[in-house]
């Protein structure tokens, strides 16, 4: 009979992702340089979300934030506790100052971007400041199951490697992209352990849905205001695709229809405002001149877009100062209060990341520990917690990757593995 060496530390990070490389930093530097901290992950990489993230640009984090860039079915108050822990600057100048990783603003969308504009320099950034604090990392590792041993966790790999440590960070991400190791394995293993967990759902996701006309309008980009319901009005980029649409405005709502989808809550309507201007700014732009309606439409946005809308419409060719006033409505609506004609959605396979997840209630905001655990933290894209398009996602994953490190550090010193 083979016997399995039991791999002992002080520390056990489980995930190398943008939280799980940010725990296992402040957790390397709060403690003692004997702590020992090992990071496992089940690929064979560190961090390949953040290798593809921002167009491989990686977005770091945005310029400034507010609780209402982050969704959740959790308590904002909470929320709010988290991210008042450390502020968008103190965070950026972390990256700076810390990781020597210069950053730039990028003005019209209000991100901040590594100067090279490369997401392996973030990456590598990270995981150089781990190893030079002498944090290990175990690759290809996955963990499948966790037990309590007295003061320690037990932690089982899917080679039958195993590891005992006092404290515990779990930062497994989500379950988008799961080709790239997550897959929702993660959420298995806690909720194994009975940990309560709010449905989890793919957002930040393309649409799918029928374009305007008969037309396909793949490529057509512009810049739009979008409502969903009386929710959310943004005005950002929106692009159609060969399914349908996509764009920052339309992965910002998303969730609104992976929602339904799912059957989480009901139907939502998406209005499409396709320059965002008001309806009086319309009303006198369509009541003066002599240019048609197609004309006019086409001064305004792209030209394969006018005609879609107007397709079949009787008045396409008239003046716009000869519109009936039934007919200058219509087009009003039309193009202030467009219902985009959505059918589904491209699920965690396209999506940025996931809703749902452990809920805020289920810690102590302060640490990020399991409120029922003395020594199990948990960070990053597993809590019910995601932001729309714009760096808040890594926020939140930098963020508390920081409380849940900081938190782990504060080992007794009687409490230090021991080796075996
Ligand atoms: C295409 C794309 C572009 C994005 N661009 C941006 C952007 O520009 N800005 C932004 O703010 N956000 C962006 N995001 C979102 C951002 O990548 C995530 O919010 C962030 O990576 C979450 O970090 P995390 O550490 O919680 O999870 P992850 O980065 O997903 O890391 C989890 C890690 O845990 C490992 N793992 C899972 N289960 C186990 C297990 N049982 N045992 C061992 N290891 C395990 C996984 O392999 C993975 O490495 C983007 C996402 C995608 C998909």
């Amino acid at each position: 009979m083979t016997t399995c060496k039991m791999i002992n530390k002080d520390i056990v990070v489980v995930g190398a992702g943008a939280a799980g490389l940010t725990a296992a930093i402040f957790a390397a530097l709060q403690s003692s340089p004997e702590t020992k901290i090992a990071i496992i992950e089940r690929t064979d990489k560190a961090g390949k979300k953040i290798l593809m993230s921002g167009g491989t640009r990686c977005n770091v984090l945005p310029v400034s934030m507010s609780e209402k860039d982050y969704f959740t079915d959790s308590s904002i108050h909470l929320l709010k506790r988290i991210f008042k822990s450390w502020s968008v600057e103190g965070c950026k100048n972390w990256f700076i100052d810390d990781l020597q990783l210069p950053l730039a603003c990028e003005v019209e969308t209000n991100k901040w971007f590594p100067v090279t504009n490369s997401a392996k320099d973030v990456r590598d950034a990270l995981l150089n400041k781990a190893l030079s604090l002498n944090v290990e990392i175990h690759y290809s590792t996955q963990i499948t199951e966790m037990q309590r041993n007295h003061n320690d966790w037990i932690l089982t790999a899917s080679d039958a490697k195993q590891y005992q440590a006092k404290h515990v960070i779990w930062s497994t991400g989500g379950l988008s992209v799961p080709t790239i190791g997550t897959d929702g394995a993660g959420h298995q293993v806690l909720r194994s352990l009975g940990v309560q967990m709010k449905p989890t759902y793919p957002a930040l996701t393309p649409l799918t849905g029928q374009h305007p006309g008969s037309s396909n309008l793949a490529g057509v980009s512009l810049t739009v205001g979008l409502t969903a319901d009386t929710m959310i009005a943004s005005r950002e980029g929106f692009l159609f695709t060969h399914k349908g649409f996509s764009g920052p405005s339309v992965l910002d709502v998303s969730h609104c229809v992976t929602r339904y989808v799912m059957g989480q809550q009901q139907r939502p309507e998406l209005a499409i405002n396709w320059t965002g201007e008001s309806k009086d700014i319309w009303q006198k732009r369509l009541t003066t001149g002599k240019s048609t309606v197609l004309g006019t439409l086409k001064e305004y946005i792209p030209n394969r877009l006018a005609e879609a809308l107007t397709e079949g419409k009787s008045y396409r060719n008239q003046k716009v100062s000869e519109l009936s006033k039934n007919d200058r409505a219509d087009l009003i609506q039309l193009v202030t209060a467009y219902s985009l004609s959505w059918s589904s959605h491209e699920g965690y396979r396209k999506a940025e990341v996931t809703g749902g997840g452990v809920p805020l209630e289920a810690i102590d905001t302060a640490t990020m520990r399991l409120k029922n655990d003395p020594g199990l933290f948990l960070c990053g894209e597993i809590m019910d917690v995601f932001g729309r398009i714009g760096g808040f996602n890594f926020y939140w994953a930098w963020v508390t990757g920081r409380l849940a490190g900081l938190a782990a550090s504060k080992l007794p010193a009687q409490q230090q593995a021991q080796e075996v």
